[in-house]
């Protein structure tokens, strides 16, 4: 039952994008009374933010788009008061919050006028604004940071107007890896400019990270690691070129994308308690310090402790700003329930690849000293001999002690997302390996394997956590095939295969898997054997083989060929 004997309650909304209008619109439902007022200092409201590489990339020609309904109404202050039943004021923006009278003095800034507002429940979802570092030339004309409708066509407007031909991406986080994607099918020559050793630092393991970074430079992206940005140049005004530690990059437009700080200073002002990292700190229920101020979105501290890490997490994504915005109107209608947390599940597409993570990586795994397994899985997402059929891998991660999921990054040509999905579902629900590995997935060709992808990846981790596979993580081989003479390495593949395509390595011999059992004495028992194929499973195979036939030193190459980074990548810090 909803508390809608709150007639007349007045709820003012700050911040009109994600989870301001998700709240705002989810009040008129719960309680059709309530005087709702939602301010915002742009001048538009409700749109997807999320969408904007694809407008630049041009799979549709209006922005405007962005913030319509299905049906092409525009969410704007007219409908929003209409069909929502909310008043909205754009251009309005929040300045202070006076906690003791429950007003907000707020400005439109057309007319500069100044008025006070008042709230018997006040939302904070101002959101998060991106770091511009302060750089020589970050103001020059043609550099952008991609966060609103206007920087976007200002953006499309200049690449064609101006024939821009070169771009600069500083950071190469998801909004960076899509920004790539989208300039380069818009026809630019796109380098990626990235301080730290990888793409996606805050997102993968590194050896998944070299398979995306291997995709790049398939399709004509540069991406340069470790480098520093140093400077913009500019002539007459615009960008001409970015300076980093190592060289000066020719550039007529540039993307900065170096992550997002919260909006949290009007909560700060008004003394709620904030993170000293930034963002408001909010309860289960989104409740500020002050419990009839709400908060959610890119401007909180979620209000959780990631289950595994057991720290506070800050997600700026719009699929956990607007499950906030439910949780908030829930309580202020007297429904109770609270947001059960995030673990970080983010997915994105870069070129053919859909690439996803949930949970904990392994590298942040052992910054925290947790005692995991991982493993990595790669094949087809559904059977060979579909015609969609494509690549996939995926890596686990899982907490030895209890064999329960902690982590799964996806990588795929195929439908990665639905993996992703299943795992993110699995850590929410706190299931073992072996659970995963039995759920009930629907299978039919178009769609998976009789065994989805998922549950063979949890079978593996299974093999290997029980002893049974003794697997060698694509990193770690690729650093022990840079480093170590005395390997042998052991191709199992077909002879056609090995045609096709075969390592050029004094090191290495190829027996069929079909011939492995009869040849056993051409292989040394004194020397390390990395049993190989194309995703792994001939490789295990081999391994079973050899073990059967009194080899102890033996693994296999996890995902095969398929995930084995390039070689030279292993012998870097990581
Ligand atoms: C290019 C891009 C791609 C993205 N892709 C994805 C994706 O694929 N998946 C995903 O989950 N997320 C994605 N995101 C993130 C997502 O857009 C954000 O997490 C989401 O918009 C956050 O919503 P919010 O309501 O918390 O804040 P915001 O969207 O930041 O909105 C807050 C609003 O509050 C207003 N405001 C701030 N202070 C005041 C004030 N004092 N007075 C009045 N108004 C104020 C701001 O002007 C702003 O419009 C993407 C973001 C970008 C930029």
């Amino acid at each position: 039952m909803t508390n809608q004997s709150n007639e007349g309650l007045r709820v003012l909304v700050v911040g009109g994008v994600a989870c301001g209008p998700k709240t705002a619109s989810r009040i008129k439902r719960l309680m059709p009374k309530a005087e709702v007022t939602m301010v915002e200092k742009e001048g538009v409201v409700s749109y997807g933010a999320c969408g904007l590489p694809y407008f630049v990339e041009g799979l549709f020609s209006d922005v405007a788009m962005l913030s319509q309904t299905p049906v092409g109404v525009t969410r704007d202050p007219v409908f929003f008061e209409s069909v929502k039943r909310f008043r909205t004021l754009v251009r309005c923006q929040a300045l202070k919050i006076d906690r003791d009278t429950k007003k907000v003095r707020v400005r439109f800034l057309e007319s500069g006028r100044e008025e006070d507002l008042s709230y018997d429940k006040l939302v904070l979802a101002m959101g998060a604004r991106p770091v511009k570092p302060p750089l020589p030339g970050i103001d020059l004309e043609n550099v952008t940071c991609m966060r609103h409708l206007e920087e976007a066509s200002k953006l499309v407007d200049a690449v064609e107007r101006q024939g821009l031909k070169k771009a600069v991406l500083i950071g190469a986080g998801y909004i960076g890896m899509e920004m790539a994607e989208a300039l380069c099918k818009r026809g630019l020559e796109v380098t990626v400019v990235e301080m730290l050793d990888q793409v996606l630092p805050q997102f993968l393991d590194r050896d998944m990270a070299l398979l995306v970074e291997k995709h790049l430079a398939e399709k004509g992206v540069k991406v340069l690691l470790g480098q520093r940005v140093l400077a913009l140049d500019g002539d007459q005004g615009r960008v001409r070129a970015v300076r980093t530690d190592r060289e000066t990059l020719a550039a007529d437009v540039v993307v900065v994308a170096v992550g997002v700080r919260p909006n949290d200073e009007l909560a700060r002002e008004a003394g709620l308690a904030c993170s000293p990292k930034g963002g408001i700190i909010v309860n289960g229920y989104c409740q500020t310090s002050d419990t009839d101020i709400y908060s959610g979105g890119d401007c909180v501290v979620n209000p959780y402790i990631h289950p595994i890490t057991g720290a506070p997490i800050y997600v700026p994504l719009g699929s956990v700003s607007n499950k906030h915005g439910r949780v908030i109107a829930n309580h202020i209608a007297g429904l109770l329930s609270p947001f059960p947390g995030v673990t970080g599940t983010g997915v994105c597409k870069i070129f053919d690849y859909t690439v996803g993570r949930t949970g904990i990586t392994e590298k942040l795994a052992e910054q925290l000293n947790l005692d995991i397994e991982a493993g990595v899985w790669a094949g087809n997402d559904i059977p060979h001999y579909m015609p969609q059929s494509g690549p996939m891998v995926i890596k686990l991660v899982a907490s030895r002690r209890y064999r329960k999921l902690l982590g799964a990054q996806v990588l795929a040509v195929g439908d990665g997302a639905k993996r992703l999905d299943v795992a993110a579902s699995a850590i929410f629900f706190d299931a073992t390996l072996d659970q995963i590995g039995y759920i009930d997935l629907g299978y039919a060709p178009p769609f998976s394997t009789p065994i989805d992808p998922i549950a063979t990846a949890a079978h593996v981790l299974l093999n290997k956590m029980n002893g049974i596979a003794h697997g060698i993580l694509p990193f770690e081989a690729r650093r022990r095939m840079d480093s170590d003479k005395d390997l042998v390495l052991l191709d199992v593949r077909t002879p056609k295969e090995y045609q096709e395509m075969h390592l050029e390595d004094e090191r290495l011999v190829h027996i069929p898997l079909g011939q492995l059992e009869k040849r056993v004495g051409e292989l040394p028992r004194d020397r390390d054997i990395l049993s190989f194929c194309k995703i792994g499973l001939r490789g295990y195979e081999a391994q079973c083989i050899l073990n059967a036939a009194g080899f102890d030193r033996v693994r296999f190459v996890e995902g095969g060929f398929l995930a084995l980074p390039p070689k030279g990548s292993g012998g870097l810090t990581g």
